[in-house]
């Protein structure tokens, strides 16, 4: 009679036999005999899967087919069997483990029973399932072998098992339960391991696929493994990474040489099935499957005995490929484990794959950029000639240019714009810029031209301004004795910094950029300052350019300070960041300046930079009424492609709201006269500066009744406010403050070079 241990599990009733074949002596395994073949049934009955149960030579471990983990080493299960042995007097007794799936069992045995079960025909045996109380399903088997005197097991003995386990299961149950856990644990630390090997290979896709075989070989013992990844347009699994095995290596030179890649189209076959279902497939038998094609294991006498394939899907779920692994080494087949594993280990797959495919395209689109920038570099490019011809006559001393040019009174607009590189090159020479930092004059004249040429067009954002904003600068350092204040490459910083502190800028402000979605704003908007980025970036871009480098002389922590300070000062020109640290500015000025207080220079350096940027308002009324005239036309057309884009633009920036000399008036009132006054705290030759302000501003509110439009008059011009001013002039009613730059006003028709310019 065969015993159908089956029935135990299933029927949950006890079941005895009188006999059983020996074991079974198979080369190297000892064959578990019958009691092999009745477990296959017992897991045919209640599992409908079938599980090989051998012994191991030499080992005291029953083991079947599942993941080679310990059977738990606890005492209680060893007390358990040695309890059960004698209770029912059997020669030996074991436990069969219902693994959590239901598909495996763990045999246990101890090496002396094992030995005597080897070497003694098994006589009688007794299966009672033991049924965990808190769940109700059978967790394992006790098994009981040889009945003492050759007797046949009782009921007796049953209940004897029973009872015993009636108090212990749970103690069972909580040792298959920390049992699992201790495999969870390998198990993840196998998927970490398998994640930090594959988040470091996202650099290249071929690589990264090739890690990927490994480690899915690796964690299933699996002979082989391929991976495909789908191509959505051509609708085929491409490979490009092969395991060796079932392609021949000469093959697989052969289809490198010709095609690179091996093709199948992605509805046929099994990896086409798993691509199009998106399920997993685990076949036990590879011949006996009918999508499984037999003409490559034909070919190449390699043998497929079961294939386990896997879906790899991104993160919305697509499949993005598909893995396949061939041939289990270590177990019959791929089991359920096998399965988890891969579910779990595909995820891994998909965000590395996503993430590698999508750091190509990162890459390309880097490339892409590059390749833009050198475009606009090209078109940038400053000739020989240019060069050349600017260094002609040799540079030009400052007074001879103009006899006031290092003097505020001197209206740096007022310089024909063809003669603003050769004025930008004296200054260098009279800070002694050219000498201290030994730069090439060849270069620094590229530089010069190239930074002119990075300005484009705008009514007020333009090279005009860059180049005043640079001469205020100098005046500073001229007249204030910047030197006393600041380290020399932070006054060499502060120049350059002016004369780059606007580059390419488009005529809009920074809340444009990000209402507008610009290009501009994409890059910098999470960093705030959009422009003023983009304005360093581009004068970074210009030091990177051949031949126009003027701090390759520098050390490297020279070169690194000169361009962390330009970043610095050209990003204060944010008027919000400037407003963000006014009360900081004020506790300097309040606390008194320490020249080696390294925050104190970084912040005056803000101030200074800032002070330069609206040295327009330092000098005389015509300036300060042309500027106006320039910058609304600036707004008014930003104001435009607000309406254009369907946004209500600020009231600022809307002809039909704004009214100028209001406008003007608040931001003298509120931005400008507090810099060059705390600037005159600070240096104290500065108070000039802001007289001439204050000045200004109460020539607004004077020629303000002569406004009777809102937005700029249709000529675009405020010439008409002149007429009143010099009627005021005439009548003494500005006060002496006003004369102060009259002559030097003059010194250049300032509206034929500002007209000339932007007209
Ligand atoms: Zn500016």
């Amino acid at each position: 009679m065969i015993p159908r241990f089956g029935r135990a599990a299933s029927s949950r009733k006890s079941l005895g036999v009188s006999k059983l074949l020996p074991f079974k002596n198979n080369g190297g395994h000892c064959v578990l005999g019958d009691i092999q073949c009745c477990t296959l049934l017992l897991m045919c009955v209640i599992l409908q899967e079938c599980v090989c149960v051998y012994v191991l030579e030499g080992d005291s471990r029953l083991q079947c087919d599942g993941p080679s983990h310990e059977l738990p080493k606890e005492g209680k299960i060893r007390y358990e069997t040695l309890c059960l042995q004698q209770q029912t007097q059997s020669q030996c007794c074991c436990l069969l483990l219902v693994s959590e799936d239901n598909h495996q069992l763990f045999c246990q045995v101890r090496p002396s029973q094992l030995s005597s079960m080897l070497d003694s025909e098994v006589s009688s045996l007794l299966c009672v399932p033991v049924v965990s109380r808190a769940t109700g399903q059978v967790v394992a088997l006790a098994c009981a072998f040889n009945k003492q005197g050759g007797q046949r097991h009782t009921e007796a003995d049953e209940h004897a098992i029973q009872h015993c386990f009636c108090y212990t299961s749970t103690v069972l149950t909580s040792t298959l339960a920390f049992q699992k856990e201790q495999k969870l644990k390998v198990e993840c630390q196998a998927l970490l391991q398998v994640a930090k090997n594959l988040f470091t290979h996202l650099d290249d896709v071929s690589v990264l696929l090739q890690e990927i075989i490994v480690e899915a070989r690796n964690l299933s013992d699996a002979e082989i493994c391929s991976v495909f990844l789908l191509d959505q347009v051509s609708h085929e699994l491409v490979a490009k990474v092969f395991d060796g095995g079932v392609v021949s290596d000469d093959e697989v030179e052969h289809i490198l040489c010709v095609q690179k890649e091996f093709r199948i189209p992605a509805d046929q076959g099994i990896a086409g099935h798993v691509a199009m279902t998106g399920q997993i497939l685990n076949i036990k038998d590879a011949y006996s499957h009918p999508l499984f094609y037999r003409g490559v294991d034909d070919s190449t006498g390699f043998r497929t005995r079961n294939i386990l394939c896997f879906p790899i899907k991104d993160e919305n779920n697509e499949v993005i490929g598909v893995a396949e692994l061939v041939n289990k080494t270590n177990g019959p087949w791929f089991n359920r484990f096998d399965e988890d594993l891969a579910t779990a280990f595909s995820i891994y797959c998909g965000i590395s794959i996503a993430h590698s495919l999508l750091y190509k395209k990162v890459h390309e689109a880097q490339f892409r950029s590059h390749l833009a920038n050198e475009m606009m570099m090209y078109h940038m490019k400053v000739s020989e000639q240019e060069v050349a011809q600017l260094l002609e006559t040799g540079l030009e001393p400052v007074d001879e240019i103009h006899p006031l040019f290092a003097e505020f009174t001197y209206t740096p607009r007022s310089l024909p714009d063809d003669n603003t590189p050769m004025g930008i090159l004296s200054m260098f020479e009279d800070m002694g810029f050219i000498n201290t930092y030994k730069i090439d004059l060849h270069t620094l004249a590229r530089f010069c031209l190239m930074v002119k040429k990075g300005y484009r067009d705008p009514p007020y954002h333009n090279w005009t301004h860059a180049f005043s904003v640079s001469h205020f600068c100098y005046l500073l350092y001229k007249n204030l004795g910047l030197a006393n204040y600041l380290e020399n490459i932070e006054i060499f910083a502060l120049f350059v910094s002016c004369m780059c502190h606007d580059l390419d800028h488009r005529g809009t402000n920074n809340s444009f950029q990000v209402a507008s979605q610009s290009v501009l704003a994409a890059l910098y908007s999470s960093e705030g300052s959009v422009m003023e980025r983009h304005h360093f970036a581009q004068a970074i871009a210009i030091l990177n350019t051949h031949g126009c480098n003027i701090f390759d002389k520098f050390s490297r922590k020279d070169y690194q300070r000169m361009l962390d300070l330009m970043r610095d000062i050209i990003l204060a020109t944010d008027l919000a960041h400037h407003l963000r640290i006014f009360p900081d500015l004020q506790r300097m000025a309040d606390a008194g300046y320490n020249p080696r207080n390294q925050t104190h220079r970084s912040l005056l350096l803000c101030l200074l930079m800032t002070s330069c940027d609206l040295s327009d308002q330092t000098k005389g009324w015509k300036t300060t009424r042309k500027i106006a005239e320039l910058i609304y036309k600036e707004f008014f057309s930003q104001g435009d492609l607000e309406k254009a884009m369907g946004n209500r633009p600020s009231e600022m920036m809307d002809r039909e709201k704004a009214y100028i000399p209001e406008l003007q008036i608040s931001f003298m009132e509120h931005i400008a006269m507090p810099i060059y006054k705390l600037l005159s705290e600070l240096l104290p030759g500065a108070s000039e500066l802001y007289e001439r302000v204050a000045t200004n501003r109460v020539q607004w509110t004077k020629v303000s009744h002569k406004f009777t439009v809102r937005g700029l008059p249709s000529n675009n011009s405020l010439d008409f406010l002149d007429e009143e001013y010099e009627l005021l002039q005439s009548q003494g009613a500005l006060g002496d403050d006003s004369h102060c730059d009259d002559t030097h006003c003059l010194n250049g028709c300032l509206d034929d070079v500002v007209g000339g310019r932007s007209q």
